[in-house]
């Protein structure tokens, strides 16, 4: 697979933006997109269009899918994580007051070789990760979630997951009245390097579930630990009842880095090879990692992930932050950027398969 390298730098006003705050990055797409916002709006106006998403795990789909949202408008696209859907209807048929009424609703859309009930089950009997839930539920919750709203532009995160799910995706738009509105492919590279990365720096907090990376993307409150001799974060999420107290914790598992995850990567991998490959259906391709030889000419210096490393002093932790760089699976030093460039790219993309480059 060949991911394009995206010029970013080519669309610099010469201004800084704060990639950061949404109001920073709202200006930051204004001025980088120009046009083509209200052009991808309209066009949303009066037609959609169904994305899937795919990437190996902690790609940060779900990040990059909300950031879309933000620029369109809710009313124009939905994002439609099945996992989330798969927690949701977990929560609503094991509530035995509303079991019935939700075996209903979903009954209407529901077509496979086991019962209804015998597919329940395996949502009910899901343990941790490991999804087993038959596609034939998926698919029927999927129509229930797309039928209870106003049409929009789709964007869907875990369908196909498999590679025999994959044929799913080519009729899918056929499946939920979608016919004639365009379906295509999100493919986001991510190098192992930098899953692992992810993955070992994670800390979440126990209340509010919010994700940081204590050396990508930390709280704004960092304290250090004097006995352990390590850095820790507290949650600084406003709405959480453990703002300013909550120490965020790693997720099990998440000091084996990518080891622990790795079928699940080289299945993701293959996966996006076949869509790739697949006749018919077009793809956006999103790169994350750019050689460092070039990504000064190619990034601005404030769009380039910055890596964070700690020195504590008499009075105060003092945080130093440089380029991060990382090695790509070919064992090449590259840098990567900020989530609202990555999003910037797939908005670029986007504008040019649906509304095409005006001249
Ligand atoms: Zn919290």
């Amino acid at each position: 697979m060949d991911f394009p390298i995206f010029n970013s730098k080519a669309l610099s006003d010469g201004k800084i933006y704060d990639l950061h705050d949404p109001a920073g990055r709202k200006l930051y797409f204004e001025s980088k997109l120009g046009s083509k916002i209200d052009e991808l709006k309209e066009f949303l106006e009066h037609n959609s269009f169904i994305g899937y998403m795919l990437a190996r795990k902690m790609a940060g789909k779900g990040t990059y899918a909300k950031m879309l949202e933000e620029i369109l408008g809710s009313e124009g696209i939905a994002h439609l994580s099945v996992g989330e859907i798969v927690r949701k209807y977990h929560g609503l048929f094991a509530d035995t007051s509303n079991y019935q009424a939700t075996v209903d609703v979903v009954q209407r859309y529901y077509r496979g070789f086991l019962s209804l009930e015998q597919a329940i089950g395996s949502i009910l009997n899901r343990t941790t990760e490991k999804v087993s839930v038959p596609t034939e539920l998926i698919l029927a919750l999927l129509k229930v979630e797309i039928a209870s709203m106003p049409k929009k532009a789709l964007l869907i995160d875990g369908l196909p997951r498999t590679s025999d799910q994959i044929s799913y995706s080519l009729f899918f738009r056929d499946l939920v009245n979608y016919r004639d509105d365009p379906d295509l492919f999100i493919l986001i590279e991510v190098s192992k390097e930098l899953i692992d990365a992810r993955l070992r720096h994670r800390l979440v907090c126990r209340d509010c579930h919010t994700s940081k990376n204590l050396l990508f993307n930390p709280s704004k409150f960092v304290a250090y630990d004097t006995v352990n001799a390590k850095y820790y974060l507290i949650c600084d999420n406003n709405v959480c009842s453990g703002y300013g107290k909550n120490v965020l914790m790693p997720k099990e598992g998440d000091d084996q880095g990518i080891q622990a995850i790795d079928e699940r990567i080289e299945q993701d991998t293959e996966l996006m090879e076949m869509a790739a490959n697949l006749q018919g259906i077009p793809s956006i391709m999103i790169r994350s990692s750019v050689p460092l030889s070039i990504a000064h000419q190619v990034l601005e210096d404030y769009e380039i992930q910055q890596k964070i490393n700690y020195h504590i002093t008499k009075d105060d932790i003092v945080k130093e932050k440089t380029d991060w760089i990382f090695k790509d699976d070919k064992g090449i030093e590259c840098c990567t950027m900020y989530s609202a460039t990555y999003v910037l790219n797939l908005f670029s993309q986007l504008h040019s398969l649906l509304v095409g480059d005006k001249t």
